[in-house]
């Protein structure tokens, strides 16, 4: 633990003007000292936050549900009473700034539609206040740069909401790919289910910023790359909408399949608002076949490999996701699901659509940004 020289070396480098987010980390440390647990402003009051991740700050050792910011009104006394919240820890997308001033806060957590990530990042990192960003990151990769831009400024941490890679039978799957345990591969995964609400803001391109690659593809672009711990060489992406008047009205793919060349081998990835739910990681080894499915839910992830199931249980996957950031806050360390996995991500999914639309032209990826360490696993 490294802790106290790190308090040090921020009050010695901050000299007498303590930026905000320096008073922001400074009090994390110092509430790490004494064993308190580092407080989260959930932002955006709807299914994921309700359902998932509240409950999930129940049992997070490091962190709590400290603020809410909500627009609706009736969520106030609910949430209140539900997780004690206080109420001058009760915000508005309006007075969201005043944050600033509230030490109860040190992580905000992004829970909106995807087109309003990036606002509310730059304007928490404004705030001195370290970010989680949900998935996708943004809706645009220039969006991503700007919110990392943002982040470095204020000097706190920026992480995404990649909550996969804190499951361990996602964590397994890294592992044997990455490692060839049963030789060569190639993977075939997706992730879709039917929507069709046109009130839904997933199907409003101003609020999504696409269809279902933005929302659940993402998750196969994921696992194709953890799997192989690379990045991909080139793509090939082609738009497999059926109902076409529905989605294309609407700016947005309905159905999407793409491949993807990596070093050692090739992925198969699709997407869909248009079938029932289906998500998969299937690898196909020299050895035979690895496969998880389902694969990218909460809970109930089933695994086997050649030599039969894999006996690993369910965990929170949101507890130990917020747990994990709270620790790189404490400890000084970095998030291994950072900014940039978001902004490698969205580059992606810019380069997809672009494939998609010229007719499945194939592209080359010679310019991935990338700074990360992929490989998860040791050898
Ligand atoms: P949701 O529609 O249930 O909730 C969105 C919230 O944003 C609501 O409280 C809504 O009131 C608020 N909001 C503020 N301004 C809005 C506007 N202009 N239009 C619509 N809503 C507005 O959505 P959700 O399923 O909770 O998804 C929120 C984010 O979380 C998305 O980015 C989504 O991709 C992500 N998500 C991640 C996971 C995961 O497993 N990591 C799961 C679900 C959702």
């Amino acid at each position: 633990m490294n802790r106290r020289p790190f308090i040090k070396k921020l009050l010695a480098t901050s000299g007498a003007t303590l930026l905000a987010s320096n008073i922001s980390m400074l009090y994390s440390c110092v509430a790490s000292e004494n064993n308190k647990k580092l407080g989260i402003a959930l932002v955006g009051l709807g299914y994921y936050s309700k359902n998932q991740l509240a409950p999930s700050l129940l049992e997070t050792k490091h962190c709590y549900l400290s603020a809410i910011v909500t627009g609706t009104k009736e969520k106030e006394a609910v949430w209140a009473e539900k997780y004690n919240i206080k109420k001058e820890n009760i915000y508005n997308y309006q007075n969201f700034d005043d944050i600033i001033n509230n030490d109860d806060i040190d992580i905000v957590y992004i829970v909106l539609p995807n087109s309003m990530h990036a606002e509310y990042t730059l304007r928490a990192a404004k705030a001195g206040k370290h970010v989680i960003c949900e998935k996708p990151m943004a809706t645009s990769a220039a969006d991503c740069r700007k919110m990392i831009a943002a982040c470095n400024a204020a000097n706190v941490i920026l992480s995404i909401g990649y909550r996969l890679h804190f499951d361990p039978l996602n964590g397994y799957m890294m592992e044997l790919g990455q490692n060839k345990i049963f030789g060569d591969l190639n993977i075939e995964s997706g992730f879709g289910f039917s929507l069709k609400d046109p009130s839904k803001w997933r199907l409003q391109k101003s609020l999504s910023g696409g269809g279902p690659l933005m929302d659940l593809g993402i998750y196969a672009l994921q696992a194709a790359i953890y799997m192989f711990g690379e990045l991909p060489l080139s793509l090939w992406a082609k738009d497999t909408t059926i109902d076409k008047d529905f989605f294309h009205e609407k700016d947005i793919e309905g159905s999407l399949e793409w491949e993807m060349t990596f070093p050692s081998g090739k992925a198969l990835c699709k997407t869909t608002y248009e079938e029932g739910l289906y998500n998969y990681i299937i690898a196909n080894t020299q050895k035979g076949e690895l496969k998880l499915a389902p694969s990218f839910l909460y809970d109930g992830l089933k695994g086997q490999t050649p030599e039969g199931k894999i006996n690993i249980k369910d965990v929170n996957q949101q507890a130990l996701q917020m747990d994990a950031f709270a620790l790189n806050i404490i400890d000084d360390t970095k998030s291994s699901v950072p900014g940039e996995m978001g902004l490698r991500d969205l580059y992606l999914i810019e380069k997809i659509y672009e494939s998609a639309s010229n007719n499945s032209k194939p592209m080359e990826l010679d310019d991935i940004p990338n700074i990360l360490d992929l490989r998860k696993t040791k050898k």
